[in-house]
């Protein structure tokens, strides 16, 4: 039976490289999404090139919503889903004094509470087959305190200890959880950053954005078997940024 990942924000930037380079290796990729043309652009392209691919179309946004997608994406994969990335994220920047309630819950909501019922709906399943690999996405502003990130920074920081306790609650029974720390990468998302990605990226070593084929890299690693002996780990794919 085919390998099946989900993929959470699987339609765009580094979640949609997460995708294509999962197909190419013969991975049953189930991509989720709110924007259903995105979402069905993606999954033909997958298609095109001889892969298998579905498109689930979800606001995630609480609890429901994440177990419902879970659901629907073990339908897809036969009973069963082996890979969970949770990429789907939201990165609005702001000093803490102008943050509306509003936007706080939209943050934690996407970028902690639906991730924590994925994994809550998924890693028990997963543990009981004796195998699984989850890698979530984190951020480097995770790692030290950056002007205006007090939100996003946050919730990424949160994403990195419930990566260790994850472990922790599942690693001894076969599911590696894993995540990446990216620094400033060109996608989508941050296409409306313009020079602000350009003057972050420069902070670093490499002294450039990084491509989302570079981000995705060290995901697909985590998520197979050629990082078998890898489990509560944080990756930093940051070209050095918090090396220094
Ligand atoms: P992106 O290009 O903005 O894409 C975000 C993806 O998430 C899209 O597929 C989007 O699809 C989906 N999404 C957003 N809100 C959603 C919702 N409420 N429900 C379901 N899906 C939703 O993102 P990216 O730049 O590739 O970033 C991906 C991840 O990497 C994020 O977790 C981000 O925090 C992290 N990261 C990115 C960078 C960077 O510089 N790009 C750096 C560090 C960490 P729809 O719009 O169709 O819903």
């Amino acid at each position: 039976m085919a390998t099946t990942a989900l993929i959470t924000g699987g339609t765009s930037g580094i979640g949609r490289a997460v995708a294509n380079k999962l197909a190419e290796l013969g991975v049953h990729v189930v991509v989720a999404g709110r924007d259903v043309k995105r979402g069905e652009k993606t999954i033909a392209e997958i298609r095109r090139a001889g892969g298998q691919a579905d498109f689930i179309s979800s606001d995630l946004r609480d609890a429901s919503s994440a177990r419902e997608v879970a659901r629907r994406a073990v339908d897809l994969g036969n009973g069963k889903i082996d890979i969970l990335i949770n990429n789907a994220g939201i990165y609005p920047f702001g000093l803490t004094h102008e943050a509306s309630e509003d936007l706080f819950d939209k943050v934690y909501s996407l970028n902690v509470k639906v991730p924590y019922f994925l994994v809550a709906e998924l890693a028990p399943l997963m543990a009981k087959r004796g195998k699984g690999a989850i890698v979530n996405l984190s951020t480097m502003v995770a790692d030290y305190g950056a002007s205006g990130m007090s939100l996003y920074g946050s919730s990424k920081a949160a994403i990195n200890l419930l990566t260790k306790v994850w472990a922790a609650e599942y690693g001894s029974r076969g599911v590696r959880v894993n995540a990446v720390s990216p620094g400033p990468t060109r996608t989508e998302g941050t296409g409306s950053m313009g020079e602000g990605l350009e003057r972050l990226a420069a902070e670093a070593p490499a002294g450039r954005p990084a491509t989302a084929d570079e981000i995705a890299e060290a995901i697909v690693f985590l998520a197979t078997d050629r990082s078998s002996f890898v489990q509560g780990a944080k990756l930093a794919v940051d070209g050095g940024r918090t090396a220094i």
